[in-house]
């Protein structure tokens, strides 16, 4: 049935790089074999989903959606495709995304934009664009995102899904293609805060491929989110984030968050104005820590190793430092370049601490504040973005414009912190607008529990 919907639905909204159907349908049918056989199988089992192209998948193209790396086909899982497969969910293919998940609006993409389903002249958000619009289209029930800075919350937002960023080491990075280390997670897209919870407990858990990767069991989210249908939030502390509202925030945006703070009173929240006075410096941080980890992880496409091999021209000496310069030249978009620039500068000798050293302790700030802030109270909440989605075009020309969007999604990766962005109804426009929840390290429970009752 989802493949139906892919192939009437693909032509408007361009959600997947690749559609595995033939895997997909003998994944099915293995997963149908195994319940026939009497096997109890997990509780996702028979569920498609999709696979951000971000993440590696064995035998199938994987490209991060560029032309770098066209053509490439891992030879092994991601620990997370792993567990999908063991879990016995399909996998419907692979979604369109920013360049290396780098961009807020998926138009960085080397294959084309993505569309928003709920509008098709807007952008469906990014990096992760093409996860949310395909479970928005209701091409996929679910799909798998990565977020650095926001790139599953902010599409989520946009698209009216389910977007969550686990606890930083809560679920394996082994195969999720490296964008920047400390601040990359592997997270769910969904409809539901159930079905997320259901997710993340499928994919997450400790791996010992992942040096980052937590060694203690993941909290309960599932049984979370089902108290949290009981609509009862007696005793819960929810702090508003000062800096994360005001200036910059859309009305309609502004409107619908305020609407859903009330009813988290009206079940029972106890609501207090928190402020975490570093956040203000925490897109400068991120936009330094991120280009510089960028600079090195994407050292690594040289021409040599993967994918695309570009050799100089007649003229030009045949070295394999000339090969490495014309493949990077032709293989990278221009915001990867940028970055790649940005960072290594950043890098450098005689700039690092007043550069990145500065970010570092920047963030270390953000984290002290986050860890006040959990003192006083047991969840944050923010608009996951200050916009709803934007027209193509309106902002790709202009780098700052784009990267001060993700305001209110940057702070939780740079402290390593769960979060999650729920629907909170729509604008006058009729867009969807975003709903974000922050909860401490590992305690990923804590925010199911009020998204679900929300929702
Ligand atoms: N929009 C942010 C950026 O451009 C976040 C990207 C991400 O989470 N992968 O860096």
């Amino acid at each position: 049935a989802h493949l139906d919907v892919i192939e009437s639905a693909e032509p408007h909204i361009n959600a997947f790089l690749k559609v595995s159907a033939d895997e997909a349908r003998s994944q099915a049918d293995a997963a149908d074999a195994r319940r026939a056989a009497g096997e109890e199988l997990a509780p996702l089992a028979g569920v498609p989903i999709a696979v951000k192209d971000m993440i590696v998948t064995k035998g199938i193209e994987t490209t991060a959606a560029s032309k770098i790396l066209e053509g490439w086909i891992p030879p092994y899982d991601a620990t997370v495709v792993t567990k999908l497969k063991e879990a016995g969910m399909p996998i419907l293919g692979k979604t369109n995304l920013d360049e290396f998940a780098q961009g807020s609006s998926t138009e960085h993409s080397a294959y084309g934009t993505t569309k928003n389903p709920w509008d098709t002249q807007r952008v469906p958000g990014g990096s992760g664009g093409g996860s949310a619009a395909a479970v928005g289209a209701f091409e996929a029930p679910l799909a798998l995102g990565t977020d650095t800075g926001g790139s599953i919350r902010q599409p989520g937002a946009l698209t009216g899904t389910v977007g969550t960023k686990p606890t930083y080491g809560g679920v394996s990075r082994f195969g999720a293609i490296a964008m920047a280390s400390s601040l990359d997670q592997i997270g769910p897209v969904s409809r539901t805060v159930l079905d997320s919870a259901l997710l993340q407990e499928t994919i997450g858990g400790h791996d010992p491929k992942d040096s980052t990767s937590i060694p203690s069991p993941a909290p309960a989210m599932v049984a979370a989110a089902r108290e949290g249908h009981k609509r009862d939030l007696k005793g819960m502390k929810v702090g508003l984030i000062k800096e994360l509202s005001g200036d910059g925030f859309q009305e309609g945006v502004t409107a619908r968050f305020n609407e859903s703070v009330e009813e988290l009173k009206a079940m029972g929240a106890e609501v207090v104005e928190v402020s975490l006075p570093n956040l203000k410096y925490a897109l400068g941080a991120y936009y330094i820590i991120m280009p510089s980890e960028v600079s090195s992880n994407l050292a690594r496409y040289d021409g040599m190793r993967y994918g695309l091999r570009v050799m100089p021209p007649e003229g030009v000496p045949a070295t394999a430092a000339n090969m490495m310069a014309y493949t990077r030249e032709a293989g990278f978009g221009d915001e990867v370049k940028r970055r790649i620039i940005l960072g290594t500068y950043a890098l450098s000798a005689g700039y690092y601490d007043a550069w990145y050293g500065s970010a570092q302790k920047v963030r270390t700030l953000i984290i002290e504040d986050f860890n006040k802030a959990f003192e006083q109270v047991d969840v944050l909440v923010s608009p996951t973005s200050p916009t709803t989605a934007f027209n193509f075009g309106e902002k790709s020309g202009d780098p700052l414009a784009m990267y001060l969007g993700d305001i209110a999604t940057i702070p939780a990766n740079l402290a390593g912190v769960p979060a999650i962005s729920i629907p909170a109804g729509v604008d006058e426009s009729n867009l969807p607008v975003g709903f974000q929840f922050i909860a401490p390290q590992q305690h990923d429970d804590v925010l199911y529990k009020p998204a679900a009752a929300l929702e």
